[in-house]
């Protein structure tokens, strides 16, 4: 980018997740997407006047589990507080969410940089917070559904340590796979489990003094997070170029015309007016539970890399790719344990011809028309020279197409490798005994003519021989001419 060779710029992002809990954060309410408009509200979520909320434990629970995974600081004691505002779809007139004092702050992350290096990104704090409704319009009407009041989120506010859009894209992708590993966050980017708000401010290189930044809201793919980015370094350093002013102001992306546009200029935390929410008492974890929490956390990501490098002898880009995704990671140990060759050429297989297809037809690993057993049955019947690698991928695309196992798809297409010497020598000896002007042009030295003997021998064959056993074959009875 050109506007990076004259400013520095920074860039903090605030990513709101989506808690897995089955209900909300204050109420027995169900949390589900797709109900019906409106009925999955009670008095306590829509706010009417006389009810108490009351906190999901869960809550608790997972947003500690991720405070925990990121290395955070867990504050015994938390406290929840009201941030006033109004909004259709915010029927209380504000938002339950914690200000002075989170459940946890100060932790980190590590990603790694342009260079490849490593890189801590800091996080300032993770806050317990529920969403708002959520309004849709229609023309000249506005509709709202109340359905997602109260769903619990954890805020986790990142420090400004991040300097260009690959480094922000890295950062979300590692948060984004750690909150899925844990199981706390469903991480579905398009209901909007998994959302971001991009501060962005630039200043001349070399200059101590930050510039204003503007805040980008509710991006919700990595992609849009890297192009929001792009777009308004770019709109900053023109601004900048001509010697104007940048106001603080939220910002929207319109992801399809790669536009931002101004949705207000923005407010001061004091014009929240927070205060304590007197309605909830202060959130007080135990030691015991910290411990219980700390000790069901799964193996997380950089752990899961490290190991499938060492027990499985794969180079680290493999290890990474194979544990973007939990569930893919699952599926690579699966095949790796039942595959008798080495592992590395199971993880080509899963990155290359597997996650081909499921990219294309946008299926979810978990979901795979080829399960982990038969795509190492399919491997192995490579490994024991029952069939040819390139028989192995027709075979595989039969498996995929018809969700069948390997076994039965190569009866099916009559594709046994012949691997028996005897009969190979049989044929061999045929070819060789009725092609007596290329034997003595082999023979004379024309080594090309060799080509011509082993394609015969796969003629004859239907292509079914295993070619280095028929090309050593062929090989030993030609040279067996020779004397
Ligand atoms: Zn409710």
């Amino acid at each position: 980018m050109e506007a990076l060779k004259k400013y520095d710029v920074i860039i903090g992002l605030e990513v709101h997740a989506q808690l897995a809990t089955n209900s909300k954060a204050w109420c027995s309410c169900e949390i589900n997407t797709h109900a019906l408009e409106n009925t999955k509200v009670c008095e306590v979520c829509s706010g009417q006047p006389g009810t108490l909320p009351a906190l999901n434990k869960k809550v608790v629970e997972y947003a500690t589990k991720m405070a925990l995974a990121t290395n955070c600081q867990i504050n015994d004691l938390s406290y929840f507080d009201r941030k006033n505002y109004f909004y259709p779809d915010l029927p209380k007139g504000y938002q339950i969410t914690q200000f002075e004092k989170p459940i946890a702050q100060d932790g980190y992350i590590v990603i790694a940089d342009a260079l490849g290096a490593e890189k801590k990104i800091r996080i300032e704090r993770i806050q317990i917070e529920e969403d708002t409704g959520k309004s849709t319009h229609e023309g000249e009407v506005s509709l709202i559904n109340l359905n997602r009041c109260g769903t619990p989120l954890i805020e986790i506010v990142g420090c400004p340590d991040i300097r260009t859009p690959d480094e922000a894209s890295a950062y979300l992708k590692k948060l984004h796979s750690v909150l899925t590993y844990l199981g706390v966050c469903s991480g579905n980017l398009q209901e909007g489990n998994f959302r971001c708000d991009v501060n962005v401010s630039l200043h001349p290189k070399g200059s101590e003094k930050w510039g204003t930044r503007t805040e980008t809201k509710n991006l919700n793919s990595f992609r849009n997070v890297e192009k929001a980015i792009e777009c308004e370094i770019s709109r900053q350093a023109e601004l900048l170029d001509r010697g104007e002013k940048i106001v603080q102001q939220t910002l929207g992306f319109d992801a399809e015309t790669m536009k931002i546009s101004v949705l207000r200029t923005k407010s001061d935390a004091h014009d929240y007016r927070y205060f304590p929410e007197p309605d909830l008492i202060p959130v007080y974890i135990t030691a015991a539970e910290k411990i219980k929490w700390k000790e069901e956390l799964p193996e997380l990501p950089e752990a899961k890399v490290a190991r499938f490098i060492t027990e499985y002898g794969i180079p680290s880009y493999d290890a990474e790719v194979l544990t973007a995704d939990k569930k893919l990671a699952s599926y690579f140990e699966a095949v790796a344990r039942a595959y008798t060759g080495e592992a590395k050429k199971a993880a080509n297989w899963i990155m290359v011809e597997l996650l081909r297809l499921l990219n294309e037809f946008n299926i979810d690993v978990d979901k795979s028309p080829v399960e982990s057993l038969e795509l190492a049955a399919l491997l192995n019947a490579v490994h024991d020279g029952r069939i040819s690698g390139k028989q192995a991928k027709d075979v595989f695309l039969k498996m995929f197409d018809e969700k069948k196992g390997a076994d039965a798809v190569i009866k099916e297409l009559g594709l046994v490798q012949i691997s028996d010497t005897e009969a190979l020598i049989e044929v061999a000896k045929k070819i060789v005994d009725s092609n007596p002007t290329q034997v003595e042009q082999y023979l004379s030295g024309k080594d090309r003519v060799f080509g011509f003997f082993v394609g015969l021998m796969m003629k004859e064959t239907k292509g079914q021989a295993n070619p280095q056993i028929a090309n050593d074959i062929m090989k030993e009875i030609l040279e067996s001419r020779k004397v």
